[in-house]
């Protein structure tokens, strides 16, 4: 069982749809209707908090349905919704009022709402707080959708007025548009070739993103606002966001699975399955993405699951190398994390044990969930992953769940298999033969407590 307190046997003890006790023996309750796996893992069910299911409004490109079977396939339990790519942006009470009706009766798995933070909206924010958002994304770029306005500091000063004391974070994708804008400018002033992974590269530079934490940095601690930076890829700014955690800043991170597993050299022109912003740098801040978490100063890991239509990804078999600067920027890798995690970290020698905290009790912190989701202990939801740490597969189409199947994980070769997954006390998932999707959606939003 993997427990707040490390790898160990254990009986876990289910009544109704919790938790009710965890045995550190082979000690089970008279009476109790046993389930045995043997020397499989046990984990808590996961929790991805970064997920764009993009329902209402853009179902063909993802949606409850899908999304969470996915989820499910991959042992977790528990999504967060991003505010953006489904129409309406969650940005008033009212689109999320769409987005609850949206996954009535479809959620294989829990979810709860980020809302979202832009430009003009700061009078929504404590509406769309009491209504239940579990905190509040903002881009301080463009976000790729013209619905979604990223925002200024001027924009943050308004916004951030309005969550002081809330204790709701204000999540933010962390890139400003000066160093991206020039190096844009200066590679089409030289001509580049924009199919080639080195150009789109070189656009979105770890300037952005440096100038864009430091600037979070001065706003959260002037409101004294937790900030959580999203998908951290660039490691130069790992001293940054030491320095504000010294001085006492809530300041929490996290970094994607795609930058913990791939590397820029690896990336093909044209492949661009691989875009995503900021984007997947090299080889060596890969390295210092890990030593970071190892470290404990990046807090979790989640997906950025971010997919569209194939289309729009440029990818047609018939034509030349697809352009960099004209595709959607999206990963999609929603249920992949525990196996490509752990592939990757039993080649570096770092414990299991880890995962508890990066895909469980740190996101469900974040979310305001903790006490509830994310941790194998007494009085939380009985959500449940059995784990093979040692099969070994590679990954194929049929392996993926989401709606559109074109994603850079494909033929990866992973070491560890999710078995079965439980929420709230009943299993969903089970992969045997084949794999199987148990009873219906009984999905619910988890409101922060
Ligand atoms: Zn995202």
């Amino acid at each position: 069982m993997l427990a707040p307190e490390g790898l160990g046997p254990a009986t876990i003890v289910v009544e109704g749809e919790r938790i009710a006790e965890v045995r550190n023996s082979m000690d089970v309750p008279s009476g109790a209707a046993l389930h045995d796996f043997g020397d499989l893992v046990l984990a808590p069910g996961l929790i991805d908090t970064h997920v764009h299911i993009n329902e209402p409004g853009r179902t063909e490109w993802e949606g409850f349905a899908t999304a969470t079977r996915a989820a499910a396939a991959g042992g977790v339990t528990t999504l967060v919704d991003m505010p953006l790519n489904c129409i309406p942006e969650t940005t008033e009470v009212k689109a999320l009022g769409a987005k609850r009706a949206a996954a009535n009766g479809q959620a294989w798995v829990d979810w709860a709402a980020w809302g979202g933070v832009v430009r003009g909206n700061a009078d929504a924010l404590q509406p769309l707080a009491k209504a239940g958002v579990a905190g509040f994304k903002c881009f301080l770029i463009h976000s790729g959708i013209d619905g979604f306005a990223w925002v200024d500091e001027r924009d943050l000063y308004l916004a951030m007025e309005q969550l002081r004391g809330s204790g709701l974070p204000l999540l933010a994708h962390a890139e400003v548009a000066g160093p991206v804008d020039a190096a844009t400018a200066k590679l089409k002033g030289n001509g580049a070739d924009w199919r080639k992974y080195s150009t789109y590269l070189a656009s979105r530079p770890d300037e952005a993103e440096t100038e864009a934490i430091a600037l979070l940095i001065r706003l959260g601690e002037k409101f004294n606002v937790p900030v959580h930076i999203v998908h951290l890829s660039s490691a130069r700014a790992l001293p940054l966001i030491a320095d504000a955690r010294d001085r006492g800043l809530p300041i929490t991170v996290e970094t994607c699975t795609h930058y913990l597993w791939f590397a820029a050299e690896e990336i093909a022109d044209g492949a661009t399955e691989f875009k995503c912003a900021p984007p997947i740098r090299g080889a060596a801040n890969r390295e210092a993405l890990w030593n970071a978490l190892g470290e404990g100063l990046i807090d979790m890991v989640t997906t950025d699951h971010s997919p569209c239509p194939p289309e729009m990804k440029r990818r047609d078999p018939n034509h030349e190398l697809p352009r960099w600067d004209q595709a959607w920027g999206g990963i999609a890798g929603l249920g992949l994390a525990l196996p490509v995690l752990w592939t990757a970290m039993r080649r570096r020698g770092v414990c299991m044990d880890r995962l508890g905290d990066w895909l469980g009790a740190a996101p469900a912190r974040l979310a305001g969930l903790a006490g509830r989701k994310g941790a194998l202990a007494a009085g939380c939801d009985a959500d449940l992953v059995v784990f093979d740490p040692d099969a070994t597969w590679t990954v194929e189409a049929s392996d993926l769940h989401f709606r559109h199947k074109l994603s850079p994980y494909l033929g990866a070769e992973l070491q560890g298999r999710v078995l079965e997954t439980w929420l709230r006390g009943e299993r969903i998932f089970r992969h045997g033969d084949q794999c199987e999707f148990v009873g219906s959606p009984r999905g619910k939003e988890q409101v922060r407590a």
